[in-house]
């Protein structure tokens, strides 16, 4: 194997191309190949070399995407080849990214590895809908938790009874398809029905959604939205906190995308400047400053 081979699984975080590491934009600005998924900005490929390769595995439901053990394949066959690979994965690449999986595949290939930790849309998400996940005298612990799960199966993998009560904030990730049933497998062991909850959808993006309700009418409010995955679903007292810390979706330019067409080189202010605005920025240069072909006499 040729010594430069080499993969880090990097956390893209939740999606505002302003949350990645520098640690992150470091990897990608080294990488051959960059292997990608839905929820990983693809604006963050702007980091990558110009003539780096980018490759879209997924996991967009009813799109083309290759399996998990298909992209375990993929990185191993990049990292033996000798390329640098960036994996980028939406969040943290060890939070239900299936980021182990593919760590175990690249040690047991012999491919040397990094992991890049990312800031988890666990956590992102609340914070960008003004809901901390502890706070003082509301919450002293917080769990993350897969919602992708339905809790009526016989074999569930989730402790309900010790989840509904032992834990103040609750953090469901992949759970808008199940919310019926978590509210009522909660409710049924004892976490009481006015409980806050919210559900943020699209967290850190221009297009961020929140509902907000308690147990007793969160199932109602969702489907009245029409909200649709991808969200985070929190639970506990601090989704009240909302009501008064809420700071993104107030923004100016919230919710407006613009086309920033300056050149390369002087977009990244305007960018940063509309993105703090609230605005999502899309570069796409029409403009490049070059010498003429031939200076005036
Ligand atoms: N590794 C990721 C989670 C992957 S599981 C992380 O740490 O964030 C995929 C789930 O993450 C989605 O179903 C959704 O529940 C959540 N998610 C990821 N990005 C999100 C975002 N920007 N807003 C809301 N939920 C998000």
């Amino acid at each position: 194997m040729p010594a430069s081979g080499f993969v880090s699984l990097i956390g893209a975080g939740p999606g505002d191309p302003g949350l990645l590491t520098l640690r992150g934009a470091e990897a990608l600005a080294s990488a051959d190949v960059v292997v990608y998924d839905y929820l990983a900005n693809p604006a963050l490929l702007a980091h990558s070399p110009s003539d780096a390769e980018h490759i879209y595995v997924g996991k967009k439901a009813g799109y083309h995407t290759l399996s998990q053990e298909e992209i375990n394949a993929l990185l191993v066959q990049r990292g033996l080849a000798g390329q640098r690979v960036a994996r980028l994965k939406g969040g943290d690449p060890f939070v239900f990214g299936r980021g182990g999986e593919e760590a175990l595949a690249l040690v047991e290939a012999g491919v040397p590895l990094e992991v890049v930790p990312g800031i988890t849309s666990a956590v992102a998400a609340p914070a960008y809908a003004g809901i901390p996940v502890t706070h003082r005298g509301l919450a002293s612990s917080f769990a993350v938790i897969t919602g992708h799960e339905d809790p009526n199966k016989e074999e569930t993998a989730l402790d309900w009874s010790r989840l509904a009560t032992g834990v103040d904030t609750l953090v469901f990730l992949m759970g808008v398809g199940n919310l019926p049933q978590i509210v009522e497998q909660l409710v049924a062991h004892g976490r009481p029905a006015d409980t806050p909850v919210a559900l943020v959808r699209w967290g850190t993006m221009p297009d961020q959604q929140t509902v907000t309700g308690t147990l007793a009418n969160i199932t109602e409010r969702v489907e009245a939205a029409g909200l649709r995955p991808p969200a985070v679903t929190v639970i506990g007292a601090v989704a009240e906190l909302r009501k008064d810390l809420h700071w993104f979706e107030d923004r100016p330019l919230f919710g407006q995308r613009v086309l920033v067409t300056r050149t390369r080189q002087q977009a990244s202010a305007l960018s940063t400047r509309l993105r703090a605005l609230g605005a999502e920025a899309i570069e796409l240069p029409t403009i490049e400053i070059a010498p003429p072909e031939q200076w005036a006499p």
